[in-house]
């Protein structure tokens, strides 16, 4: 008997879910580095680079647990130059 394929908003949003739990991870495992409110948007894009380069030799490495931190850290540098540049709103209280 088959079962019925996953709902694709169901699916959407277990993936972005759990792809931002990584993400937080890694921002509270990094959070003594402090915010990003008035990093230079120069020195994001050179890490955003050295991230993408930890991301690419993770995967080249087979190591699933480093393919998914270095993932989200790349997320995370991304997230960070959008809010920069673009901001981010916070949910009203
Ligand atoms: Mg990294």
């Amino acid at each position: 008997m088959r079962t019925a394929p996953m709902p694709l908003d169901k699916y959407l949003d277990d993936k972005v879910t759990a792809f931002g739990d990584e993400m937080y991870k890694r921002l509270q495992a990094n959070k003594g580095k402090g915010g990003w409110e008035s990093t230079e948007i120069e020195y994001l894009i050179l890490k955003l680079t050295e991230e993408f380069a930890e991301f690419i030799m993770a995967i080249r490495d087979k190591d699933q647990k480093e393919v998914a931190r270095e993932g989200a850290d790349l997320a995370n540098i991304s997230m960070m130059l959008v809010d920069r540049i673009y901001g981010l709103n916070l949910p009203s209280e």
